[in-house]
């Protein structure tokens, strides 16, 4: 931007309309005085005194054409001083950006974001011109002849695409002939975060339905089955009633997957406090999945520690935790046929100390390329798998929440072939200076 926005203003260059009003009405009343005390006085012929009187004339026009002349004739609007600082400094104060036009649409202030935005604005210049949207000058163009309020929304794609609403509001401001002049202040709103948020609920709802009507569709075929063509079946009912149980549960799981989510999101900003020990937690966690373990074939190694570990957590949501990691390497990780889950303090790079539970197996690992993508609801590297196992695709999610609210983080590794390991890991409270 050549000119600099930040100093842009609508100062009045000229001498305002009663200073004028005053100087030609003193020239004319002087002149006037002067002009009869010559006639009288002086004996000045009627032609002559007419000479005069036009020259006097002139002299009192003078400030007017000055004006004329004068590059003030651009602000357009003579606002007073104290105004002109009071609109100057709302309009640089602005958090978004704004420009404030005059009734005709010319560039009177704006500010440093608009500048951004816009970097062919001018003051004094038409808005339109520095303006690329085909959106931001239809609303302007409209808001110019009606005089009304418009709204538009545009997709700004340089330097990056970004969702942009523009409010023109049109304004009066006072004028210096003692009425209000009317202006328009265009204001910028960048809505990408919330068209983002948007997008991913619409997503989550479309994901969420698709989850729901897998395991109803499957449900509902079989019920048409067992009534029509296997109605006398007691084999096939058998295997049938059996699937539909293995769908109905999954559909349970997803309900509950679901609300545990929300719950968690919706307590996201409230750290919890209670004191556990983590020690007897994560041993509740390896007992109620030693049944599905011995199922798979592996053998869980518990590596924790004698004395107690505490931490400031929710205890439930902390067994929800626990329990989908450890249940992933038994489901995901059966083919290496054991889980080693441990529990240890240590120190993160930038020295404060934490503690950690990690999670590791020996199955088939996970691509590196999929590592960023695990916690996203939803993901899975194999949906097929994650289905046939009663995964819903929301068990990491939960863990990453879970250990937000936490203030905790989760790392996970994995070599191709080779498995892979979970780690939660929460920060300790740091030991008070002096102590
Ligand atoms: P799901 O309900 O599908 O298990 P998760 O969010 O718990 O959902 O896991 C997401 C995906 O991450 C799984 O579908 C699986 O593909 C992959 N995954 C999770 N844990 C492991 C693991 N220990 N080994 C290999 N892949 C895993």
């Amino acid at each position: 931007m050549a000119n600099n926005p930040s100093s842009t203003s609508i100062e009045p260059r000229s001498e305002s309309w009663p200073d004028r009003l005053r100087r030609s009405a003193i020239v004319l009343l002087g002149g006037s005085i002067g002009l009869a005390a010559a006639v009288i006085f002086g004996g000045l012929t009627f032609g002559q005194a007419a000479l005069v009187l036009l020259c006097i004339v002139a002299a009192a026009l003078v400030p007017w054409k000055l004006r004329q002349d004068s590059p003030a004739a651009e602000d357009l609007i003579g606002l007073r001083p104290a105004e002109t600082s009071v609109v100057q400094a709302l309009v640089s104060g602005m958090p978004e950006a704004a420009v404030l036009l005059d009734r005709a649409g010319r560039v009177l202030q704006f500010n440093l974001a608009a500048a951004q935005l816009a970097p062919a604005l001018r003051k004094n210049e038409l808005a339109l011109f520095a303006l690329r949207s085909p959106e931001i000058i239809a609303a302007l163009r409209q808001a110019i002849a009606t005089r009304e309020a418009q709204r538009a929304m545009y997709v700004d794609r340089v330097p990056v695409e970004r969702w942009m609403e523009l409010i023109v509001t049109p304004l009066a401001l006072p004028s210096a002939f003692g009425g209000t002049e009317s202006c328009l202040l265009m204001t910028f709103h960048d809505q990408t975060p919330l068209r983002r948020v948007e997008e991913m609920r619409a997503d989550f709802v479309a994901n969420a339905s698709h989850e729901l009507r897998t395991p109803l569709a499957a449900l509902s075929g079989f019920i048409d089955t067992l009534q029509g063509p296997a109605k006398d079946d007691a084999k096939a009912r058998e295997r049938f009633l059996g699937i539909m149980h293995a769908q109905a549960t999954r559909m349970a799981r997803l309900i509950d997957d679901l609300l545990s989510l929300s719950r968690v999101e919706l307590s996201a900003h409230v750290r919890p406090d209670a004191q556990v020990d983590l020690v007897p937690l994560v041993r509740q966690v390896i007992d109620g999945l030693e049944p599905l373990a011995k199922e798979r074939h592996v053998t869980i190694e518990a590596q924790l520690p004698d004395t107690p570990v505490m931490i400031a957590g929710d205890s439930e949501e902390l067994l929800r935790l626990f329990e989908n990691l450890i249940e992933n390497g038994l489901k995901y990780g059966a083919s290496g046929g054991r889980v080693i889950v441990s529990l240890n303090e240590a120190s993160t790079g930038e020295g404060n100390a934490e503690t950690r539970v990690s999670v590791r197996d020996f199955g088939p690992g996970i691509a590196t390329e999929h590592l960023p993508r695990l916690t996203e609801r939803f993901y899975r590297v194999d949906v097929g798998d994650s289905r046939a196992q009663g995964g819903t695709g929301l068990g990491l999610s939960l863990v990453k929440h879970i250990l937000n609210r936490h203030r905790g983080r989760l790392a996970i590794e994995s070599v191709p072939g080779q498995g892979a390991t979970f780690t939660a890991a929460f920060p300790q409270p740091k030991p008070l200076s002096g102590a």
